[in-house]
């Protein structure tokens, strides 16, 4: 007998609760990947090629036996059961609105067998004692870490006997992947001893830059959370996780939470619609050095630092007053690690409109937040090449910024305290 194994944001072998289930119910499993033009679509280059390498890096780990069709998943994923006469079709559970509803019409026409989701703790689980999803991050990561977690799945490529099949097409040609285990064994002996005070230091690299290999699942979190060990680094990073978790469990209780307002009082809050000054933002062009910085390392890495990444949000919001969601798509759209539920809930976060609401009243100096977590100014000077004879924090000074901070602080307060009336 056959089955399918869909590969979505599981892009690995190891760890992998549905090669398990698979193995279980077939003696064969076909392995596919689909490329969705609705998602390529809302991506730049960047996170397409990313996917590129993480997909040539999963066929070589299944001895070249990844089927990749171009197609819409309702229409691809039945019809490529039906030829391989495979009457189920196995996958990590998707807990986004997207995939929710794509799943749902996949279902109707094939059986669909959900094992394991992208996080420590499938979201939904995670509840007050009455059965209400938590809106506060401290106790939902409390109650997360009694929940707790299975531990890694024993799985590999020889799991599955997979399935050789021409109907998929070729990949473009070009790099796999880095050894990610590697990499995490050196952040784990190098950085994690020192990442609960040296995370916030964009100038350091002092985080594990694990984001995006998490986003495409070609590794599970718990998996990282099993080798973390003690230590007030490890637990740290234990609490990110967390909050990825949390964000994901918030989104899968509001999928309308993507969209808009998680506070809805603040749906009542004016905003502006300068194109102007989001073309400014985007392009790092405002004159504040710390944000343009960020802004660039997004254009060329795609990737930013999540410290810098709370300053540029809080400066399109609290400073040109600009709508969270025309940020959260610029990120969406670049970030290799490009996440919904994060996303999104980091907008809302920086915005004070979403769970923990970063008090409305707080909002970021770009100046001084650039002097604090960049002292010499060497992250300034790497992104930003016009500035790079400025020595140490002098480089922090805003050049012909685009707007005044005091003044337009002073306008966000007004704004916000109206709101809250
Ligand atoms: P590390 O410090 O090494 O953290 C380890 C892992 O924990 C990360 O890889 C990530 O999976 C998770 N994590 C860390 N911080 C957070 C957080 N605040 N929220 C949720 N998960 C977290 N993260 C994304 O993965 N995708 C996004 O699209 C995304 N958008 C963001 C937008 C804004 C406005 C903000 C403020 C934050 C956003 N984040 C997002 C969270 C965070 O910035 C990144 O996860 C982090 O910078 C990734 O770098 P790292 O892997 O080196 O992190």
């Amino acid at each position: 007998s056959s089955t399918v194994v869909w590969f979505r944001r599981d892009l690995r072998t190891a760890d992998h609760p549905a090669l398990l289930a698979a193995a279980e119910r077939a003696s064969r499993a076909l392995a596919l990947f689909v490329l969705d033009p609705v998602l390529l679509r809302a991506s730049g280059g960047p996170r397409v090629e990313f996917l590129h390498r993480c997909l040539r890096s999963l066929d070589a780990d299944l001895g070249g036996r990844l089927v990749v069709v171009e197609g819409d998943p309702v229409e691809v994923v039945p019809r490529v059961a039906a030829e391989v006469g495979a009457t189920s079709v196995h996958v990590s559970a998707d807990a986004g609105p997207y995939g929710r509803a794509r799943d749902a019409a996949v279902a109707e026409r094939v059986e669909l067998v959900r094992a394991g989701s992208p996080y420590a703790v499938t979201p939904g689980r995670v509840t007050k004692p009455d059965g209400t999803p938590y809106r506060v991050f401290t106790p939902f990561c409390r109650a997360w870490l009694e929940h707790g977690w299975h531990s890694p799945a024993r799985t590999d490529a020889s799991t599955v006997d997979w399935i050789r099949s021409d109907l998929g097409r070729d990949l473009p040609a070009g790099d796999g992947l880095p050894d990610v285990r590697a990499l995490w064994e050196a952040f784990r002996d190098e950085k994690l001893p020192d990442y609960a005070t040296r995370r916030d230091r964009p100038d350091l690299d002092a985080t594990s830059r694990f984001s995006p290999f998490l986003k495409w699942g070609v590794v599970h979190p718990r998996t990282l959370l099993a080798d973390l060990g003690r230590g007030a680094g490890a637990q740290a990073f234990r609490t990110e996780l967390a909050w990825r978790d949390f964000y994901a469990d918030v989104l899968w209780h509001q999928p309308e939470s993507a969209r808009r307002n998680f506070n809805r009082a603040f749906d009542r809050m004016p905003v502006d619609d300068d194109r102007e000054r989001f073309e400014a933002w985007c392009a790092g062009r405002t004159g504040y050095p710390f944000v343009d910085a960020g802004m660039r390392q997004l254009l060329a890495e795609g990737w930013m630092h999540n410290r810098v990444r709370m300053v540029v949000a809080s400066f399109l919001v609290k400073d040109l007053h600009l709508p969270w969601w025309w940020g959260a798509r610029h990120f969406m759209r670049h970030l290799v690690d490009g996440d919904l539920a994060s996303n999104q809930h980091g907008w809302q976060w920086a915005a004070g409109t979403g769970t923990d609401a970063a008090p409305y009243f707080r909002v970021f100096n770009p100046v001084t937040q650039g002097e604090k977590f960049d002292p010499a100014g060497d992250y300034v000077r790497r992104y930003v090449p016009e500035l790079r004879d400025v020595p140490g924090k002098a480089v922090h000074q805003p050049r012909d910024p685009i707007v005044d901070h005091a003044q337009e602080r002073r306008e966000a307060l007004a704004r916000y305290a109206a709101v809250k009336g």
